[in-house]
């Protein structure tokens, strides 16, 4: 029996009524788990209404009583852990572990939110003019919302929901539609925290329902995570239409290995950031940039029969290096850009695509696929792939391999393997891509620090999480107040001045 999904608006299940569906599937065996409803434009407008109604009285609930139902929900999410990661990995096809590994980058940004009350301190100027004082502080935007994708389908709806919801804001979410089993019961485990009904709402859709967020005038803010063709529609539409916006696009990281670089390290941070969760991750490794002929070669040697070893299973398998491609649509694309690379002229050293998973045969599964001597006009290189591929692109020097990560239209991540401190920090301050990682394969910032690409990565001025999302989720007023003590002249018709 299919199970059939719905949206969660003001604190309740709600079925869909637009009569629109999309499959949920089931990646490890191919199955149809979930129907997900996509709502109608008028479908969303229930939820901003029923948002917009909770949301003044939330704003004036006091900060630290925010805080509790945030710090109830980590509770929550630590002791649904186990089911949590057993949905996440059916719906999605990453496996158990990683599936945690999801959870937990996304709880840490609710543990980051525990704290918002000190970010929400404004300013104070004691005496700014004769008994004048001036302060400033940070109030809730009003209804915002979050449009996310499949391939974080716990971690980034929680960097979205939760410094907004702890700013004192209502939110929409509209979650990826391949994988929606895991925010929708991130939404049931907020009610239970605590959280007063209508504060976060989830409508599963398309793009009639993003749509339909773009232009409500209602919502105040949006945030998006997803590819960089939609992530500029969606920047653009919202604009114009008079939102604060901010979207995460897609990615091509870099990872530059320099002579003096350790193999055994470099080797088993490629396999893992270039591999696992099938490459489905906007901070994977999709490039390795060797400097310098030795380092190629020795690079080869060691990683050729690590990408043949590696061990593809089902999402329940707990001893797999990854698992099945998110849909079979993914896959088709995925292994079309592998001929698309061998039409181009780059070697292909491990071809996976004909890789079958014995008693799974209907799964979304390819093997690691591993290309040598790309260049950098190959489509393969400029475009993201977003599955288990790897392409080498051999440079003579240090100054060409930085050339490469600086000339790429992405800037998401990047990483440098080496041992030498000065091509290190050179590295470091030349490079032109929002997040550096030095001997660190998959630099995702914690949840104190901020999280943003540059270039065609990032569209908008604040990054998500940490200080930004405070800021992103909250607008500043600033007051000037005279009492009547310090008031001494008749009425003045220049500019104030606090002489
Ligand atoms: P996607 O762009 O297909 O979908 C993202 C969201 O946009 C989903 O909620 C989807 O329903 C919606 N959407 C899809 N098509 C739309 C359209 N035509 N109009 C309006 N909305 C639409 O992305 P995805 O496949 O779910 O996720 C993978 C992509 O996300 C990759 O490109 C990856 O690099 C990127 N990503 C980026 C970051 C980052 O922080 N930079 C993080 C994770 C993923």
């Amino acid at each position: 029996m299919v199970q059939e999904y719905t949206h969660f608006i003001g604190g309740k299940h709600v079925k869909g009524t637009s009569g629109r569906f999309a499959d949920v599937f089931q990646p490890m065996d191919g199955t149809v788990k979930a129907r997900v409803p996509l709502a109608s434009a008028s479908e969303l407008a229930d939820a901003v209404a029923n948002a917009k109604e909770a949301q003044p009285k939330w704003a004036a609930t006091n900060p630290q009583r925010r805080a509790r139902v945030m710090m109830n929900f980590v509770g929550l999410l630590n002791k649904h852990m186990d089911e949590l990661a057993e949905l996440l990995a059916r719906e999605h096809g990453k496996t158990i572990p990683d599936a945690k590994g999801d959870i937990q980058r996304g709880l840490e940004v609710v543990e980051f939110a525990i704290g918002i009350p000190h970010m929400l301190k404004g300013e104070f100027s004691d005496g700014a003019g004769p008994g004048i004082d001036i302060y400033s502080m940070r109030q809730a935007l009003g209804v915002v919302a979050g449009i996310t994708p499949f391939n974080f389908p716990a971690m980034i709806p929680m960097w979205k929901f939760a410094p907004a919801i702890a700013c004192g804001n209502a939110f929409i979410l509209k979650p990826s539609e391949r994988d929606p089993g895991v925010p929708l019961r991130l939404a049931e485990l907020m009610i239970e925290a605590g959280l007063p009904a209508g504060i976060l709402n989830v409508v599963n859709g398309d793009k009639e329902a993003v749509d339909a967020i773009l232009d409500h005038k209602d919502i105040a803010a949006i945030g998006f995570v997803g590819s960089t063709l939609i992530a500029e529609y969606i920047y653009a539409r919202g604009c114009a239409n008079g939102k604060r916006v901010q979207c995460f696009g897609g990615a091509k990281n870099h990872m530059i290995i320099m002579p003096d670089a350790d193999m055994d390290q470099t080797v088993d941070a490629l396999m893992g950031a270039g591999y696992g969760s099938a490459g489905e991750r906007c901070m994977a490794i999709s490039v390795a940039v060797p400097v310098g002929k030795g380092t190629a070669e020795e690079l080869m040697r060691r990683l050729i029969p690590r990408v043949e070893a590696a061990k593809i299973g089902p999402s329940t398998d707990p001893t797999a290096d990854f698992g099945p491609l998110v849909t079979k649509a993914a896959l088709d694309r995925v292994r079309g850009y592998v001929d698309l690379g061998i039409q181009e002229g780059a070697k292909l050293v491990v071809d996976g695509r004909g890789f079958k998973m014995q008693g799974y045969e209907n799964g979304f599964y390819m093997g690691g696929c591993l290309f040598d001597h790309v260049t950098s006009d190959m489509r393969i290189y400029r475009e993201e792939i977003f599955g288990p591929v790897l392409s080498v692109l051999r440079a003579d020097k240090y100054e060409d391999a930085l050339r490469l990560a600086n000339e790429h239209e992405y800037g998401n991540g990047v990483a440098i393997f080496t041992r030498d401190g000065d091509a290190a920090r050179d590295f470091a301050s030349k490079v032109q891509v929002g997040m550096v990682g030095i001997n660190v394969p998959i630099p995702v910032p914690l949840s104190y620090y901020t999280f943003g690409g540059w270039k065609r990565s990032g569209f908008g001025d604040l990054n998500q999480h940490g200080p930004d999302g405070v800021r992103f989720y909250t607008k500043t007023k600033t007051v000037t107040a005279r009492w009547p003590s310090g008031i001494k002249d008749g009425a003045s018709f220049v500019m104030p001045l606090m002489n």
